[in-house]
C-alpha cells in the first residue's frame, strides 16, 4: 500500500515556511533557514539531500518616501523597485506628468526631465526609448485596486545599458487619488544597498536503477520575493514538494526523481539558472571529446527527461491550470487523468510559463508547469500574500494529482512515456522569452566556439 499525499503535512510545512521563517529574500539569512528546512524533511524523509550555493547579487531597500507636495504635503506608501536608482539623500523633487502610454510614438518633450505616474509601470519593450526622455523619476501605480503596492526587480542588464531612474510603485487607490486631487509636485526618496550574497539549491533524489536512466526534475523555488511572506508564491509549492519527496521515498520510484527546491527564483530564476548552466557546460564538455557519441554518452543533461515545477497553489478560491513546454502527449496525459481522477483544470495548454522550468526547457529539457491560480493571485509579490488565502484541501487537490501523475508516468511507468522534445514554435518562444529579459540563457558561444 503505497502512502498517500497528506494535506495536513503540506500545511505544516507551509506554516513553517511562510509565517514561521516568512518573508525568504535571495540571498537572505532566511532563505538559507527555508534551505535547511527543506533539507532536513528531505533528509528525514530518508532522502540523500545537499544544498547547492551559487553567488547572487541582492539588493536591499533601506528608505523609501513619496510625498505629495499640496497646500498640505502627505506621504504615500510606496515600494521602490529594487535595483533602479537611487535618489541623494535629501530626495528629489519634480513636477508630475501622468503617463498614458510609455509607447514611444505618444513620449514627446512635454515629458522629458519630469516625474512620470504610470500605470503599471513602465513596459521593458519600451524602456530604452523612455530613458531616453530622462524622466526624473518614475510612479508605477498598481493597474488593480485593492493590492498593496507590488515588490518589483528591474532587471539590471536593462539598468547596465540604458540607465535608470528613481522608481517606486503605490497602489491603485492612491494613484487614483493623486489625480483628483491635482497633485502638482512630488519628492521622492529611495535608498538602497547592493551587496553581493549566497543563495541556494536543495537537492535529493530517490529512485533509479543502472538500466533506468531517466532522471525527471520535481521543483518549486523556495525563495519569495523582499519583505513578502510569499505563501502562495511559493511557500506552496515548496511544501508540496517535501510531501511528495515523503511519499515517493516511501513507494519508491523505477526512474530518478530529483527534488530540487530552487533559491532566487524570484530575482530572475538564479537558482534553476545556476542548476541548467551546471547540465549545458558539463554537456558541451563532453561534446568537445571526438568520440562522443549522443545515444550512447548519455551526459547528464540528456539523462534529464522531464521537469515538473510547482509554482502557486493552495489557493482556497482558484483554478488549477497546467501548461506545458514539451511533447504533445504531456498535454494529452494531464488532461486524460484530469478525466479520470480529478480534479477539474480551467486551463491545459502548450505555452511557456514563466518559472524556473524555463531554464530547463532553454537547455532542452520539457518540462510541465502546476499551478493553482485566481482571484488572490493579486495579492502575489505584494505583502497581502499570506497564508490566509491558502489551506490544507487545496493543497492536497493538486499534490494528489501530481503524486498520482508521477506515479503512473515516472515511478511506475513499463516505458517512460515522454518524447524528450519541446516543439519548435515554443522553442523560439523560450529563446524570445530569454533575450527579453536582456540576460539570454544559456549564454551566447562565442564566436569561434560555434565553429
Ligand atoms: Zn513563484
Amino acid at each position: 500500500m503505497n502512502p498517500a499525499f497528506d494535506g495536513n503535512r503540506a500545511y505544516d510545512h507551509l506554516k513553517a515556511l511562510a509565517q514561521e521563517i516568512g518573508p525568504r529574500a535571495a540571498g537572505s539569512a532566511e532563505e538559507r533557514r527555508a534551505a535547511e528546512y527543506v533539507l532536513d524533511r528531505l533528509s528525514e524523509a530518508g532522502l540523500n539531500a545537499r544544498i547547492d550555493e551559487f553567488p547572487v547579487t541582492i539588493h536591499e531597500q533601506i528608505r523609501t518616501e513619496l510625498t505629495a507636495l499640496t497646500a498640505e504635503p502627505y506621504r504615500i506608501n510606496a515600494a521602490a523597485q529594487q535595483f533602479a536608482a537611487d535618489t541623494p539623500e535629501e530626495g528629489i523633487e519634480g513636477e508630475l506628468v501622468f503617463v498614458e502610454t510609455a509607447h514611444p510614438q505618444y513620449l514627446d518633450d512635454r515629458f522629458r526631465g519630469k516625474i512620470w505616474l504610470i500605470l503599471e509601470g513602465l513596459p521593458m519593450a519600451y524602456y530604452s526609448m523612455a530613458m531616453a526622455m530622462e524622466p526624473k523619476a518614475i510612479i508605477a501605480v498598481e493597474e488593480q485596486m485593492g493590492v498593496l503596492p507590488k515588490r518589483t526587480h528591474l532587471r539590471r542588464p536593462y539598468r547596465d545599458r540604458f540607465g535608470s531612474v528613481p522608481t517606486v510603485r503605490i497602489s491603485f487607490e492612491d494613484g487614483m487619488k493623486i489625480i483628483k486631487n491635482g497633485v502638482e509636485r512630488v519628492r521622492i526618496c529611495t535608498q538602497g544597498r547592493e551587496t553581493p550574497a549566497r543563495s541556494v539549491n536543495v537537492v535529493g533524489e530517490i529512485g533509479g536503477g543502472k538500466e533506468h536512466t531517466e532522471i525527471v526534475v520535481v521543483c518549486a523555488h523556495l525563495d519569495s520575493v523582499r519583505h513578502v511572506a510569499g505563501a502562495g508564491d511559493n511557500a506552496s509549492g515548496a511544501s508540496i514538494l517535501i510531501e511528495l519527496a515523503r511519499i515517493f521515498a516511501q513507494s519508491g520510484s523505477k526512474r530518478t526523481i530529483r527534488f530540487i527546491a530552487f533559491g532566487a527564483e524570484e530575482i530572475g530564476l538564479r537558482g534553476s539558472r545556476h542548476y541548467a548552466a551546471g547540465l549545458w557546460e558539463d554537456d558541451r564538455t563532453a561534446r568537445k571529446n571526438p568520440g562522443f557519441n549522443e545515444v550512447l554518452d548519455r551526459t547528464q543533461l540528456l539523462r534529464h527527461s522531464l521537469c515538473i515545477n510547482m509554482d502557486m497553489h493552495g489557493v482556497i478560491l482558484g483554478t488549477n491550470i497546467a501548461t506545458a513546454m514539451g511533447p504533445p502527449d504531456l498535454v494529452s496525459s494531464v488532461r486524460i487523468l484530469s478525466s479520470e481522477i480529478g480534479p477539474a483544470f480551467g486551463s491545459i495548454k502548450e505555452d511557456i510559463f514563466s518559472s524556473d522550468g524555463m531554464c530547463l526547457a532553454a537547455v532542452g529539457v520539457p518540462g510541465i508547469a502546476f499551478a493553482r491560480v485566481g482571484g488572490s493571485s493579486v495579492v502575489t509579490h505584494s505583502r497581502g500574500d499570506t497564508i490566509e488565502f491558502l489551506d490544507a484541501p487545496h493543497l492536497k487537490m493538486m499534490g494528489r494529482f501530481i503524486e498520482v501523475f508521477l506515479r503512473r508516468y515516472v515511478a511506475e511507468a513499463f516505458v517512460f512515456p515522454f518524447q524528450r522534445e519541446i516543439p519548435q514554435g515554443l522553442r523560439e518562444e523560450i529563446r524570445r522569452y530569454f533575450n527579453r529579459t536582456a540576460d539570454p540563457f544559456p549564454p551566447a558561444l562565442p564566436a569561434q566556439a560555434q565553429a
